[in-house]
């Protein structure tokens, strides 16, 4: 059975021109990109072009790039230079939307003495920029917002928070995670001082990322050790994945217009195929600044992890909004976050598509899905007895 992996913001499948560039840095080029020697060299000099490669993607200089082990690396690396290189500023402010790489380390800060601030967002998603406005304080070390929400695709206003950052004297991270390939950003123009990436979403592979870290701001490393990366990361550089990276990056800028035509075009497709054919549907998320491969939809009256199993018996892939706590299942942080109904936040599946998705992987989802939602809420005991409003008006399951 063929697979339809349709959960790229999870991890991307590795891009076949990227690992035709990396795979000579596994088997006969492995020198130490730090040795002296021409072997070490010829890497060293591969790792430069993959920083140059980087430095394209972000429009910034090479010298602003540090490659990392992943995403949630160069978070931590950002948020803790901030506070580490401003010892008399302990405040912090953030989303209640951000991804666990910033949300649970900025809970760890508050335990180890800082203070935080969670802004808040509306029903659809949106944050409130006069909020973040009123909570910037002279003792804000540093304003962390994410581009994009991982898990609703929502795309927030990272110019003009920075500039309401900058203006008030606070350092500015993004975690721009979901957004590089699918959104431009130029570093030139957007005043943010930090920026984290990571590889596996861009079809680069697991186990490494990068951090922007703008000429001119101080930096305190999170990794002791080696001179590696200039001393801004210690420990003997992950060759073939930076590599792998710089290729990714390419790839990206060339196909990022595709990723808002083509890719775009499948997931609106997608989203209105399954909202004209399954009543009390609904995207979470605003559609007026998403991510243009990202489709959060909830199914009223059935539990997401139920769908996600019987969508797997078709080789489907994708996510739902609950996160096993405690051994019962919780509505995301995000769908919390944004107020979405108990009924529908159980029931919420996230598509994340890419350029390898095909029509053809639509048209199957939008056959096999809403007759599992039909068999699913004939079961569901959230649903009322004799509600005929969810029968169906013929499918190949409602004939039997
Ligand atoms: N930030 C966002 C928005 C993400 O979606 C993810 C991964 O899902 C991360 C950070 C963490 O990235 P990594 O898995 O490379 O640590």
């Amino acid at each position: 059975m063929a697979v339809v992996y349709m959960d790229n913001n999870a991890t991307t499948r590795v891009d076949p021109a990227v690992l035709e560039e990396m795979l000579p840095y596994f088997s006969e080029c492995y020198g130490n990109p730090s040795s002296m020697y021409l072997f070490g060299g010829q890497v060293g000099r591969k790792i430069t072009e993959a920083r140059e490669r980087t430095a394209a993607a972000f429009g910034c200089h090479p010298d602003e790039v540090i490659f990392t082990s992943c995403g949630t690396e160069s978070d931590n690396t950002a948020i803790r230079s901030a506070l580490a290189s401003q010892p008399e500023k302990r405040h912090i402010v953030t989303t209640r939307v951000e991804h666990p790489g910033v949300l649970n380390l900025v809970k760890r800060l508050e335990r180890e003495g800082c203070e935080a601030t969670y802004l808040g967002v509306d029903e659809q998603g949106r944050l409130d920029l006069d909020e973040l406005k009123d909570a910037i304080r002279p003792d804000t070390a540093l304003v962390s917002v994410m581009h994009a929400n991982n898990e609703t695709g929502v795309v927030y206003p990272i110019q003009e928070i920075a500039e309401i950052a900058k203006e008030r004297g606070a350092l500015v991270h993004t975690d721009a995670v979901q957004t590089l390939g699918k959104i431009p950003f130029d570093l030139k123009k957007l005043p943010v001082d930090f920026l984290a990436v990571s590889g596996h979403k861009v079809h680069a592979p697991k186990g490494v990322g990068a951090l922007f870290v703008r000429k001119g701001v101080q930096f305190r490393p999170f990794m002791m050790g080696g001179h590696q990366e200039h001393g801004r990361r210690a420990g003997t550089e992950n060759t073939a994945s930076i590599i792998g990276l710089g290729k990714a990056c390419e790839i990206a800028m060339a196909n990022i217009a595709r990723e808002n035509t083509v890719v775009g075009g499948l997931r609106d497709r997608l989203e209105q195929g399954l909202l004209s054919s399954v009543p009390e549907a609904r995207v979470n998320g605003t559609r007026e600044s998403r991510l243009p491969n990202t489709a959060n939809i909830s199914f009223q009256f059935v539990e997401g992890e139920a769908i996600l199993l019987m969508m797997d018996a078709f080789g489907i892939c994708a996510s739902s909004g609950s996160a096993c706590t405690s051994g019962s299942l919780e509505p995301s942080h995000v769908l919390r976050a944004m107020g979405v109904p108990f009924t529908f936040a159980h029931g919420s599946i996230r598509f994340s598509l890419s350029r390898f998705n095909t029509g053809a992987e639509v048209d199957l989802v939008l056959k096999e899905l809403p007759p599992i939602i039909w068999r699913l809420r004939r079961i569901s005991p959230f649903k009322k007895d004799g509600d005929e409003q969810f029968a169906c008006s013929g499918c190949e399951v409602c004939k039997h």
